[in-house]
């Protein structure tokens, strides 16, 4: 497994070498990645006054761009900003629903994608596999997984139309040869147990391959099948500014670089520009944790600033009511972690390893000097991992394999390849003796040898009186090689946005829609609160598939009520 092969798969499937010039994983420490958008500050923004307080940026209001530097005015039905999994399928939709003229525009010269996992409920894949799911269940689960800082209407409106939503798409792809199957890899805990609900495409020709599965098959075919629709895209066109009538709808967006901007006069506008994990500004405000990460990657280019967000909050539009907001935060920067003995820097074991990617990345950062963390094992660790997967006991996003289908074999040679390539890159370390693991992991050698062997007593007796963790996932450290891969808690995406209702209106402080103007895929809030709840694996791209699907008959005034509801 070569790297370019495995980062194809973080990334959704195929290479793409163009594509992605210039968007490298930030492997070592969070990339500088902070320029806000240039609306907020090239058009020469207003500070509002805070009572003295220091403007934050996005409070600015702009400036008017002067009508001598608009060199064109298109008029559309609808305009949807961002070329993402939810704005392509809500182009989709739109057109389906009557829409005649319904522009795309993206700042990218392509369209955008990653990835692979897609939550749906009650899917016709779900029927097929006759798996039937306690889905009031898991509503109930990521409701306290948010606290109950969440629009409930929203989660169970998502559970109600999500298979609609998801089969429809499946009937959209399956004539460019992309199929559909579930994936095995969720959490299967007794305690943050993650559900079978998530959806991965393939190409139906490669079936077994790992690079031709995820959204980097699924979004090109869905783009295809805009263009068939007339749908009309313009890359390489950034919006920069709303315009607003008082406090009455939103007629027009403004787009393009100064001096050269083109005014798109829309009947309705939907944003759909992703989150804003790129923009440390953002992140200090509304999810600080974003900031603590080792590192942060998103393709292409680190698009996500959170242009849509600010361009909304300038004209009164309001960020979900709760934060911080919940963030995506996975170990994919780092080193496979499995379920082993996890250390600190300290030498010292500080959790209970037995939980989902999410809340070990979280976890971890709150150890000491940054951070750090280490997974240990021995020469035994993937056989006794083998033995895990065998038995229906593992899964949770924290094994090379991320995007295996249920049934689907887990291959050892993965995993060692993949640990090869992860020592040549300073990743993993490998020692014959603890001594000499500690050297190599700089932590203290006296410590960490306590460690595990408090560890392996505690293996013996199958007892983990120190923090509980599951009688068969502890296995004794002891058969040289012994191996430490460095974990790295990586930020993929926030989850917190702008302030919305069932019919994807972005709301003002006030609760008011703000006419004209919607907001679906990763930008839309009151979805998810404190964490992001992998409960339902997917569910970022999940919210795109249903908000991109029911926003065509919201922008078309038709009743929702004509797509197959699921009353779970
Ligand atoms: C490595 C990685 C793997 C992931 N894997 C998964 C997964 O398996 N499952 C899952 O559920 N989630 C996953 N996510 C998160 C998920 O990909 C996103 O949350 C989701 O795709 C967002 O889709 P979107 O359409 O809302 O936004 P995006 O896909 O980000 O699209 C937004 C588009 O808007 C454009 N845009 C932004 N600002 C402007 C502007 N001012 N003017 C014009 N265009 C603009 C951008 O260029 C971009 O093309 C992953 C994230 C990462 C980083």
């Amino acid at each position: 497994m070569s790297r370019e092969k495995f980062e194809n798969i973080l990334k959704g499937g195929i290479t793409r070498r163009g594509f992605f010039k210039g968007s490298a994983l930030a492997l070592g420490g969070l990339a500088a990645s902070s320029i806000l958008p240039s609306m907020t500050t090239s058009a020469g923004a207003q500070a509002v006054d805070r009572a003295g307080c220091t403007p934050l940026p996005w409070e600015a209001k702009p400036t008017a761009i002067p009508a001598s530097e608009i060199k064109k005015t298109v008029k559309c039905d609808a305009l949807i900003i961002g070329a993402g999994l939810a704005g392509i399928l809500g182009s989709i939709s739109g057109k389906e629903q009557g829409l005649k003229n319904v522009i795309v525009i993206d700042k990218n010269p392509e369209i955008a994608f990653r990835g692979a996992h897609i939550t749906a409920f009650n899917s016709k894949v779900h029927k097929k596999r006759g798996i039937n799911i306690n889905y009031r269940q898991i509503v109930r689960e990521w409701v306290r997984w948010a606290q109950g800082r969440v629009n409930e209407d929203l989660l169970v409106s998502f559970g109600r139309k999500s298979g609609a939503a998801m089969d429809w798409m499946i009937d959209l792809v399956a004539p460019k040869g992309i199929d559909v199957d579930l994936w095995d890899e969720y959490f299967k805990g007794p305690d943050y147990t993650e559900y079978p609900v998530t959806h991965i495409f393939y190409d139906k020709n490669n079936k077994d391959d790992h690079d031709a599965r995820g959204n980097g098959v699924l979004v090109p075919a869905l783009f295809k099948v805009a263009q068939e629709k007339k749908v009309d895209f313009h890359f390489n066109m950034k919006a920069v500014q709303f315009i607003r009538n008082g406090n009455g709808p939103v007629t027009s967006v403004i787009a393009g670089v100064p001096g050269n901007y083109t005014k798109y006069d829309a009947g309705k506008t939907v944003i759909a520009t992703g989150d804003y994990s790129s923009n440390k500004e953002l992140l200090a405000r509304y999810a600080p944790i974003g900031n603590m990460c080792d590192s942060q990657i998103y393709f292409p280019n680190k698009c996500n600033t959170g242009d849509g967000h600010i361009m909304a909050m300038q004209i009164g539009g309001a960020m979900q009511k709760v934060s911080p907001h919940a963030c995506v935060i996975h170990l994919e920067s780092g080193a496979m972690s499995y379920s082993f003995l996890h250390v600190n820097a300290l030498g010292k074991r500080f959790m209970n390893e037995d939980v989902n990617t999410q809340s070990k990345s979280c976890g971890k950062l709150f150890e000491p000097k940054g951070g750090i963390a280490w997974t240990i094992y021995d020469n035994d660790g993937l056989a006794q991992v083998q033995e895990q997967i065998d038995k229906g006991m593992s899964g949770g996003l924290f094994f090379g394999q991320l995007n295996r289908y249920i049934g689907e074999k887990w291959e050892m040679n993965y995993e060692k390849e993949l640990r090869e390539k992860h020592i040549k890159e300073g990743k993993v370390v490998v020692a014959n003796s603890l001594d000499e693991l500690a050297k190599k992991m700089g932590v203290p050698a006296d410590e960490f040898k306590k460690t595990v062997n408090r560890y392996n007593d505690l293996a013996k007796t199958g007892n983990d009186v120190d923090y509980g963790k599951r009688k068969d996932l502890i296995k004794p450290i002891a058969k040289a090689p012994f191996y430490a891969g460095k974990l790295a808690a990586t930020l993929l995406t926030t989850s917190g946005g702008l302030h919305t209702n069932l019919n994807y209106q972005v709301l003002d402080n006030n609760d008011a829609p703000i006419e004209n103007l919607y907001v679906i895929g990763a930008a839309a809030g009151d979805f998810f609160a404190a964490d992001y709840p992998t409960i339902c694996p997917g569910i970022g791209h999940g919210r795109c598939v249903t908000g991109g699907k029911l926003i065509g008959y919201i922008l078309a005034k038709k009743s929702t009520d004509a797509v197959p509801t699921f009353n779970f």
